[in-house]
C-alpha cells in the first residue's frame, strides 16, 4: 500500500513517522531510530522534520595560526580527515605555524535587470544614485549599521544580451549575511525599479565572495618533511611537482581541491556554517583565470617548502542555525575564536594542513597506507564487528589476502565460533 503524503507538511511528528513507516515498511526497531535522534527544536530549522542524522565530531590538534595554538572541532564521516589535518598541522607547527592574511570581509549581492535596450545608460543612472541606494540598503536592515557594518559600495556590470548586474557590497559583521543581504537587495531593487522603471529579474547574494578572501601561508624547512626512506628535500620537490600538476590538469585539481575542502567543510559543519556556500565559492575561485586549477600552490627552493592557499570563506559566528545549535556555539569556545575573521583564518589554515598531509602521503608511501587502517576499521564495523571484536578482526584483516566485506564477515564468523 502506498502511504498518503498529501499535506505531509501539516502533519505532526507522530503522524509523519507513521506515514513513512507505512510507506517504507519499517520495523519497530527501525522506527525507533527516528525517536533516538529526535530533537524537538529542529522542527524550527527545516520543513517536514523527522529526526537528526548523526555525524562523528572529533578534534584536530597541533594547529598554530598566527602564533596561537588551536584545537579544531571537525565533523566528518570520512576516516583519516582528522588524522591528516593534525599531521599536516604538526609539521607546520614545527616550522612556526601558519600565517594568515585577511584584508576585507564584505559580502556581495546581485540585483539583475534584464531586457535592457541600453544597459550602459541604465548603469550610469544607477551609479549616479549610488549614495542614495546605499542608504536604502542600510534602512532595510538598520541593526547592521548600528553594529558598525552596513552597505559599503555599489558596482554595475554589463553581462551582455541586455542583462545588467548591480553588485552591492555589504559589511555583514559577525554573520555570514545571506538573509540580511537578501533583505537589503530586495529593498534596493524596489528603489531601482522606481528610478529606472525596470523590474529586477532577481535579487540574491552571490556565493562568489571575492570580497571575503583569506589566505594562509607556511614555510617549512625541508628536513621536517622526511617520510620513511624519502629524504625531506626530495619530498618537498615532489610536493611542488604535485602542486604543478594540480595547476595544469583539472582531473588532478579536482581531487587536490576535494582534499582541501575535506578539512574546510568539516570545520564549517562543526561551526554551524553553510558548507554548500563555501564549496560553490571556493570552486568558482579555483577557475578564476578561466581554467580550473588547484586551490593551493607549493614551491620549493631545495631548502624550504612554501605553501599558499587563498579562498573566499564568508563564514559567520552568529546567525543561520548557529543560534539554535548548542554544539556550534560550544565549538566556537573550543576553537578559541572571537570574530568571524578568526574562524576564516583557522579554516583556511586547516585546508592547507590537510592538503600538505595528503600530498606528502601521495608522493611518498601512497595514500592507501595511511588510510588503510582507518578504512579497515570502517569495513569491520560495516561487517558487524563489535567494539570488543575490532582489535582482533583488524589484525586478521591486515594479514588477509582480500580486504573486502565478504572476507571480513567470514573473519567475524570464525572469531565467533
Ligand atoms: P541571519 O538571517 O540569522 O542573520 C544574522 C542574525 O544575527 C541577525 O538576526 C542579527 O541580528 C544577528 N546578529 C547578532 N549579532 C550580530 C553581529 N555582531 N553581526 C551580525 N549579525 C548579528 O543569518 P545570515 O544573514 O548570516 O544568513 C545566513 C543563513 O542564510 C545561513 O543559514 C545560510 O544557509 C542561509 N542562506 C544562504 C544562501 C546562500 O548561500 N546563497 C541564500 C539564503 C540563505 P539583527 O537582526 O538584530 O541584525
Amino acid at each position: 500500500m502506498t502511504a498518503d503524503f498529501r499535506y505531509f507538511y501539516q502533519k505532526n511528528w507522530a503522524e509523519r513517522t507513521a506515514i513513512v513507516a507505512q510507506q517504507a515498511h519499517l520495523t519497530p526497531a527501525e522506527q525507533a531510530l527516528f525517536k533516538q535522534y529526535y530533537l524537538p527544536q529542529h522542527h524550527e530549522i527545516i520543513e517536514n522534520y523527522l529526526t537528526d542524522y548523526p555525524l562523528p565530531m572529533g578534534l584536530a590538534v597541533n594547529l598554530v595560526v598566527d602564533g596561537v595554538d588551536h584545537i579544531v572541532p571537525m565533523v566528518t564521516e570520512e576516516p583519516s580527515v582528522i588524522a591528516a589535518a593534525s599531521n599536516g598541522a604538526k609539521i607546520v607547527k614545527r616550522a612556526g605555524g601558519f600565517t594568515t592574511v585577511l584584508n576585507q570581509r564584505e559580502m556581495i549581492g546581485q540585483i539583475v535587470l534584464e531586457q535592457l535596450s541600453d544597459p550602459a545608460a541604465t548603469a550610469a543612472v544607477i551609479e549616479a544614485h549610488a549614495a542614495a541606494l546605499l542608504k536604502v540598503a542600510d534602512a532595510a536592515h538598520p541593526s547592521l549599521k548600528k553594529r558598525g557594518g552596513g552597505a559599503r559600495r555599489l558596482r554595475t556590470r554589463i553581462l551582455g544580451q541586455g542583462y545588467l548586474s548591480i553588485d552591492l557590497f555589504v559589511d555583514v559583521q559577525a554573520a555570514m549575511g545571506a538573509n540580511m543581504l537578501n533583505s537589503m537587495l530586495e529593498a534596493v531593487a524596489k528603489a531601482i525599479g522606481v528610478m529606472t522603471k525596470q523590474d529586477a529579474l532577481m535579487s540574491i547574494l552571490s556565493n562568489y565572495a571575492t570580497a571575503s578572501l583569506v589566505k594562509a601561508v607556511c614555510d617549512i624547512p625541508v628536513g621536517l618533511l622526511q617520510a620513511g626512506r624519502y629524504a625531506g628535500k626530495l619530498v618537498a620537490q615532489k610536493i611542488a611537482s604535485a602542486s604543478t600538476v594540480a595547476q595544469l590538469d583539472p582531473y588532478r585539481a579536482t581531487t587536490h581541491n576535494k582534499g582541501i575542502m575535506n578539512g574546510i567543510d568539516a570545520v564549517a559543519i562543526a561551526s554551524g556554517n553553510d558548507w554548500r556556500a563555501l564549496e560553490s565559492g571556493a570552486h568558482a575561485y579555483a577557475v578564476k583565470d578561466g581554467q580550473y586549477r588547484g586551490m593551493s600552490t607549493w614551491t620549493s627552493d631545495g631548502r624550504m617548502l612554501h605553501g599558499e592557499l587563498e579562498l573566499p570563506l564568508p563564514v559567520g559566528i552568529v546567525g543561520g542555525s548557529i543560534k539554535i545549535n548548542e554544539l556550534a556555539q560550544l565549538n566556537q569556545r573550543i576553537l578559541g575564536i572571537q570574530t568571524a575573521g578568526d574562524l576564516e583564518r583557522i579554516m583556511v589554515a586547516i585546508g592547507l594542513a590537510q592538503n600538505l598531509a595528503a600530498l606528502r602521503a601521495l608522493v611518498t608511501t601512497g595514500i592507501q597506507q595511511g588510510h588503510m587502517h582507518l578504512q579497515l576499521k570502517s569495513l569491520a564495523m560495516a561487517a558487524g564487528a563489535t567494539p570488543e571484536e575490532l582489535p582482533v578482526i583488524l589484525q586478521r584483516l591486515e594479514l588477509a589476502s582480500q580486504q573486502d566485506l565478504a572476507t571480513t564477515q567470514q573473519l567475524i564468523a570464525e572469531l565467533r565460533q
